[in-house]
């Protein structure tokens, strides 16, 4: 299996909009390349810009969108469907994957609800199978406001890999550590560091689990630790040397825009 990390920032992007500058990371994304074109695991704001980087990477048949999968109602993971209305790319019966109460949200409001009246995107659900690839959604415990929440488990022949960008806590999740310990790659929500983020409010008003307890955590799993979702705030983001060599002391990476994954 291949797959390219679109975005490896929080919703927001780095640097956000009124945010001090940092290295530039687009919202959370992945591209998982399989034999039909690629399934963008959810749909950032920047997808347009994700898109032609994938493009120039691997090609525009590999590159070509072959359906779109979906974790949550949060900004960063589905705005970028704006793109696929007849202002711009006007797709053609784009399979859309998520959950009921995603597509739900999508289907009861514009601008969304016009996709699927033209049939730029169609309906799916919360499996799938495309190129030799298949999907799963599996539910996680994420603020829920306006749609319930999911990770996606992709797996081909001989990897199987999850996608995890947002969670509130571990805690909540108690088959955390089994579900991560059953894939071969694991990209996880590294919202934040530590309690130390200067976020400008408290952080327990944002739950998300912090970088530094999933590695004391998981820090045994059998698995290739891959974090992404950086917060514009968090130490890894901000480029701190310290931050990024404990993680390395763990076996496991920062994602970044561009990341291939064999
Ligand atoms: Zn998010
Ligand atoms: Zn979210």
């Amino acid at each position: 299996m291949k797959a390219v990390v679109l975005g490896s920032g929080q919703d927001g992007g780095v640097p956000q909009l009124l945010g001090p500058d940092r290295d530039e990371r687009s919202a959370s994304s992945v591209a998982v390349v399989t034999d039909d074109g690629a399934i963008l695991l959810d749909c950032a704001p920047d997808v347009r810009r994700q898109h032609r980087a994938l493009t120039s990477a691997i090609g525009d048949d590999a590159a070509r969108i072959a359906a779109v999968a979906l974790t949550h109602g949060h900004m960063g993971h589905y705005a970028g469907l704006v793109h696929f209305g007849k202002e711009a790319a006007a797709t053609t019966e784009i399979p859309l994957y998520g959950t009921r109460s995603m597509i739900r949200f999508l289907e009861s409001n514009e601008p969304w609800a016009t996709l699927f009246r033209n049939r730029n995107l169609v309906v799916g659900s919360t499996t799938f199978e495309i190129g030799g690839v298949k999907g799963e959604a599996i539910p996680v415990p994420h603020r829920s406001e306006l749609t319930d929440a999911v990770a996606w488990s992709i797996s081909d022949d001989e990897t199987r890999l999850l996608y995890l960008p947002d969670i509130d806590s571990w805690d909540a999740w108690p088959n955390a550590a089994d579900v991560i310990g059953s894939h071969d790659v694991a990209l996880l929500d590294a919202s934040f560091f530590d309690e130390d983020e200067p976020l400008g409010r408290p952080i327990s008003e944002i739950p998300h689990p912090l970088v530094v307890d999933t590695l004391e955590r998981f820090r045994a799993a059998d698995c290739r630790v891959v974090l992404t979702h950086l917060n514009h705030t968090n130490a890894l983001a901000r480029g701190d040397a310290d931050a990024h060599a404990r993680v390395a002391a763990a076996g496991w990476e920062v994602a970044f825009d561009g990341m291939v994954i064999e």
